[in-house]
């Protein structure tokens, strides 16, 4: 950021591929310097972005704009100026307003070179995540300028105090179920895509909100990761900045494709499927969404990242998310399947939508029924954090054996490593061979089985899969794969 005053016509200019936004800035700007008691010059002032070809948008600018204007004018001193980036909206009266997008932006300026970090001072808990930046919060330009001439020390603790999150929902709350639960469990273990069908109200949103509680939590890299996504969509909590357990995401089933992928005017905003990056996207009545929203999930699901459009090129966002699906299973939905008004071509019809490539990537497909008496005579099952030591156990496991082919799930090997590299001996894949030469699974769904059976052996603590775990693994598919 350079501001340069000089002869001409008094004028204000702002060169460096801005956006329309950052071009309105300059009215912020003026009127934040003439009202923080500071003269605005009577001269052409051009600031310059860098560097040119980063696209610059939104109005996180005006505070460094106004900063830099008030230093080629000597109005304040320039010292502290070479190693500090500036980040903030300015309002009319000369106070610094939060802006989104602080976390990334100061991972990046660090990466650039920048030990200081001036940010408004309701983000300053985000911005002190990143280590290696001095970070100071400010709440007006003038409180910059009275830092910059060293008469004021900045403040970097959070004013607002610290909140407990949301709780994660129970497993422990969860009556019968049991082989949900336990499907649930393998595919937290695996990070295994989930279709669920069943009745409306049979608990399939109970069970997916359960989901993000039996994950693992999120390492430190990943918490980063996933708070920056937060953080560029303006959903950090000022109190609880950092986002450690995995995100849940459930979008509406008529959500747009902007609103799951990201895009939007101006600022490529991430969507549904970044916001759930390293958590759980949970699409309920799947069914109903449009086949055009289903199809554009296949990007992310095969590449853990998704590019949005924008004005002048292309944004990317990770997006590496564990899909679950959830569907009646028939439009009339009723609430004891005997009931259903529908002919069998409609059956078939509803869910043959979501056959496909999309279903391909998903490994476990689960029939919910109603749970009989005797289910709920039983009361209620394990707690979260029981399954969760189980799964992270099972996930440690994977992370070991996979990692030098850059794998980190049972979920991401791709079937051909499973058939060649790591086959399994003949005796072991005899179920397999057996469903194969009986037309009972096809090679598509042979190699899911063998997924879900490396899952099931990281679940008992086994080196490698054995007959049974495979014998498991093909009936888990079968028993959901009745439509
Ligand atoms: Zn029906």
């Amino acid at each position: 950021m350079q501001a340069s005053v000089g002869s001409g016509l008094p004028g204000f200019a702002v060169t460096g591929n801005p956006d329309p936004s950052v071009r309105e800035a300059r009215d912020r700007v003026r009127a934040a310097v003439k009202n923080s008691g500071f003269k605005f010059p009577d001269l052409k002032v051009t600031v310059a972005l860098s560097p040119a070809d980063m696209p610059k948008v939104g109005s996180g600018f005006d505070l460094s704009m106004a900063v830099a204007i008030l230093a080629a004018t000597e109005q304040v001193s320039s010292e502290k100026l070479t190693s500090t980036i500036f980040l903030g909206e300015l309002g009319l009266d000369g106070n610094v307003r939060p802006i989104p997008g602080v976390l990334p932006a100061v991972i990046a300026a660090r990466q650039a070179g920048y030990r200081r970090a001036v940010v408004p001072i309701e983000t300053v808990a985000e911005a002190t995540l990143v280590e290696g930046v001095d970070v100071g919060g400010a709440s007006s330009l003038k409180e910059v300028a009275a830092w910059l001439a060293g008469d004021l020390v900045l403040d970097n603790f959070q004013r607002t105090p610290p909140t407990k999150p949301p709780p994660i929902p129970d497993m422990a709350d969860v009556v019968g179920q049991h082989e949900a639960r336990h499907a649930l469990e393998i595919a937290a273990a695996g990070a295994h895509h989930v279709l669920m069908t069943g009745s409306p109200g049979i608990g399939k949103t109970m069970l997916a909100r359960r989901l993000p509680g039996i994950l693992p939590p999120l390492g430190i890299e990943d918490s980063l990761e996933v708070t920056a996504i937060h953080s560029l969509v303006g959903e950090l909590s000022p109190g609880r900045p950092l986002i450690t357990e995995p995100p849940f995401v459930a979008p509406h089933h008529s959500s747009s494709t902007t609103a799951l992928l990201g895009g939007g005017t101006g600022f490529a905003r991430p969507g549904a499927v970044s916001k759930a990056h390293r958590g759980v996207l949970f699409l309920d009545e799947c069914a109903e969404m449009s086949a055009k929203v289903l199809e554009s999930l296949r990007e992310p699901l095969e590449d853990g990242e998704v590019r949005v459009p924008r004005r002048d090129g292309v944004a990317s966002y990770p997006a590496r998310f564990q899909l679950i699906l959830a569907a009646n299973p028939c439009p009339c939905a009723p609430a004891h399947d005997v009931d259903c008004v529908c002919t069998a071509v409609v059956r078939r019809r509803y869910l043959g939508k979501l056959s496909g490539p999309l279903l391909d990537r998903v490994d476990i497909r689960v029939r919910m029924d109603p749970p009989g008496n005797a289910a709920l005579m039983s009361g209620t099952g394990e707690s979260s954090a029981e399954v969760r030591a189980r799964v992270t156990a099972a996930r440690a496991a994977a992370v070991e054996r996979w990692s030098e082919f850059g794998w980190r799930t049972n979920a991401e090997v791709p079937g051909a490593a499973l058939r060649q590299k790591f086959r399994l001996p003949p005796d072991v894949l005899r179920p397999i061979e057996l469903f194969l030469r009986d037309g009972r699974v096809t090679a598509r769904g042979a190699d899911r089985a063998l997924r879900l059976a490396w899952t099931l052996s990281d679940l008992r603590g086994t080196d490698q899969p054995v007959e049974d775990d495979v014998a498991q693994a093909l009936l888990y598919r079968d028993r959901g794969a009745t439509w």
